[in-house]
């Protein structure tokens, strides 16, 4: 049987890993990249090294340091650095488990109970909207609160290049700023790279990234896939897991979270010109999620069967409210307050949306055994 993995590149084809191997870049293809994300989001591109990278400098564009910002409660620890690099304070907002946002409703509490602290009370003066997965939000409810309290709207569009909120708008049109990662099983993937559009005129001045990506960054990111595939190809041999810790060691496999945020460099000819190709391939339809949620009981048992069947789905999104582990106590979140996230990061797995229905077969009847029914909690 096929094996079947969440991660490491498995979203690349033979195809697409020597692309990304051999790709050539020319001096042109950035600006292409920018002059397309211009008109698409109908705003000004700056290209970045990264998603956080991008998502900094929507923030520092637009609010100054002290200010708060209402994050949604159940995301990656890359959005919290963006927050803490531009200088903002983070304000968790509770999701709800149907599609993992905060709703117009929390974020209204959030508020009125902020109005309430006398001089305790924070500056909210944002929200970032993140569409988990590429579920969307509520959007005109979250834009109404958001014009009743002069919030600033800013999209997040790691999970969700190319979805379409209710009304029919595609995201990355509604806020002031758009993010955009191309990182690893982002909606748009070059392993690394990323972009923002600067939709209303900046309150700040920011500078855009020039330097090229250091020769270590723009290395992995060429052979990323491929080691990968190699990796995924010994792990029936238990060698897979091996090769993986080794490559993680010498920083020639790096964990995702562990980016770094970089304001100063941008992405490499190749990544733009990858990235541009992507948005080409996919403009005539919705970019598709890559994974799907379920919540589940025993969540480690699951795993394990799982794994026994071939099935490696380990790497989640997200495996506490703000993810990777490792780095969750740094950003003291408020667990009282976020009952659902906690609960959702227990008990969520995420399907891999790359793999045919034929393929993903077993793994699903295997999931649906510990799949916890609505009202069942
Ligand atoms: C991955 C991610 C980002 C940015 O990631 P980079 O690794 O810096 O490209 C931003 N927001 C969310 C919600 C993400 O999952």
């Amino acid at each position: 049987m096929k094996r079947l993995f969440l991660g490491l590149a498995a979203n690349y084809s033979r195809e697409d890993r020597l692309t990304q191997l051999f790709a050539r870049g020319r001096e042109e293809d950035r600006a292409d990249l920018r002059s397309f994300l211009s008109r698409k989001y109908r705003g000004e591109a700056i290209l970045a090294r990264n998603g956080r990278s991008s998502l900094a400098l929507a923030l520092k564009a637009y609010f100054s340091p002290g200010d708060a910002i209402i994050v949604n409660g159940f995301t990656c620890y890359a959005v919290y650095e963006a927050v803490v690099a531009a200088g903002l304070r983070p304000v968790f907002v509770d999701i709800n488990k149907v599609d993992l946002n905060f709703t117009a409703d929390i974020i209204k509490q959030t508020l009125e109970r902020n109005e309430t602290r006398g001089n305790q009370k924070l500056n909210i003066r944002g929200i970032i909207i993140q569409n988990t997965l590429g579920n969307t939000v509520d959007i005109n409810a979250i834009e109404s609160i958001a014009n009743k309290y002069k919030l600033l709207v800013i999209e997040d569009l790691a999970h969700c290049a190319g979805a379409k909120y209710d009304d029919g708008r595609e995201v990355g049109t509604v806020g002031v700023a758009t993010a955009l990662s191309f990182g690893k099983e982002k909606s748009i993937d070059t392993i690394a790279g990323g972009a923002v559009i600067l939709r209303s005129k900046p309150h700040n001045q920011i500078e855009a990234p020039k330097k090229a990506p250091k020769l270590s960054d723009y290395l992995r990111s060429r052979l990323y896939p491929t080691f990968g595939a190699m990796a995924r190809r010994l792990m029936g041999l238990h060698l897979g897991g091996a090769l993986i810790r080794f490559l993680v060691k010498i920083h020639w496999i790096e964990k995702s979270a562990d980016s770094r945020l970089d304001l100063k460099r941008t992405l490499a000819k190749f990544e733009a010109r990858r990235a541009l190709m992507q948005f080409k391939e996919n403009s005539h339809r919705n970019i598709k999620p890559i994974r799907e949620f379920r919540l589940v009981n025993s969540r480690d048992k699951l795993l394990k069967e799982l794994r026994s069947a071939g099935c490696y789905f380990d790497g989640f999104w997200y495996e506490k409210p703000v993810s990777p582990s490792r780095y969750y106590q740094k950003t003291h979140f408020p667990e009282k307050e976020c009952p659902n996230a906690v609960y959702v990061s227990q008990h969520i797995i995420n399907i891999p949306q790359y793999y045919s229905k034929k393929e993903l077969q077993k793994a699903n009847a295997i999931i649906d055994k510990y799949t916890i029914k609505e009202g069942e909690e």
